[in-house]
């Protein structure tokens, strides 16, 4: 059985103040998943913060992205080892954020995949189509496109430490939620193309689902066979919507 892991974006939201506040409510309440994993991913200048607020509980915390580079003259840039400075267990890479506004190439995503593991951090990578490509009946040759290039760079056995997200870009933030069924077909297809390599670290392959998750949604999509989990954002702020999501995720 795999576990269930539900980790929160926070993208670049927050301040002291409205951290202190959420983390101050998230700490006792999420202290006994049952089994299921919770995480927050959040803006770098709050790790410290973070780290200090959720140290020697359960919730685990990671960043938004890192630099593919280890070390040197990369101004504004941060490293994998920094964030492990932090106490970071995860780092996102390849949100659909990063890819299309920032311009991150499927093979910078496997660059940056590889320099999280080699920091010791879990990378969760994101795949997902856009709107055009799903209507375009190209959802499948995208997520597999994305998937390979991070298979081709570190090999399928690294997959054994990490956690995939299906985003489909055109629900991220949109309100439009895939159906739990549209979610599945994509989650089942991830998980065959990883055990057409490696079928022990596709059975224990974590999949995130991610794309308005929500208190109400949450139980359905978490339901489906091939889902272990969220990545969630706009909901990841709110802390009744964030406990109830985790909540969601103890089945
Ligand atoms: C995300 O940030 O990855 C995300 C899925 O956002 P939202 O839950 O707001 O759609």
């Amino acid at each position: 059985m795999r576990r269930k892991l539900v980790v929160g974006n926070w993208k670049m939201h927050g301040s002291l103040a409205e951290n202190a506040a959420l983390l101050g409510a998230l700490r006792p309440a999420l202290a006994d998943l049952g089994g299921a994993g919770s995480a927050v991913c959040v803006p770098f200048p709050y790790l410290a913060q973070v780290q200090q607020a959720l140290s020697g509980s359960p919730v685990a915390w990671g960043a938004q992205t890192l630099s593919e580079y280890a070390k040197g003259a990369y101004t504004g840039e941060v490293s994998g080892a920094m964030l492990k400075d932090f106490g970071c267990t995860y780092v996102i890479v390849g949100h659909s954020e990063r890819r299309s506004l920032f311009a991150e190439s499927d093979a910078q995503v496997a660059l940056k995949f590889e320099a999280a593991q080699k920091a010791g951090l879990i990378p969760i990578l994101c795949v997902g189509e856009s709107l055009a490509e799903r209507e375009g009946g190209t959802t499948e040759h995208v997520v597999a496109r994305q998937l390979d290039a991070v298979i081709q760079q570190v090999g399928i056995k690294a997959f054994a430490h990490a956690v995939v997200a299906y985003e489909p870009v055109w629900a991220i933030g949109t309100g439009k939620t895939a159906t739990p069924a549209q979610a599945q077909a994509v989650h089942a297809f991830i998980r065959e193309r990883v055990a057409s390599l490696d079928e022990g670290v596709a059975e224990s392959l974590i999949i995130q689902y991610g794309g308005s998750v929500k208190a109400a949604n949450a139980n359905e999509l978490f339901a489906q066979p091939d889902i272990d989990g969220g990545l969630i954002g706009g909901a990841s702020l709110v802390v009744e919507e964030f406990l109830r999501i985790c909540e969601a995720a103890q089945g």
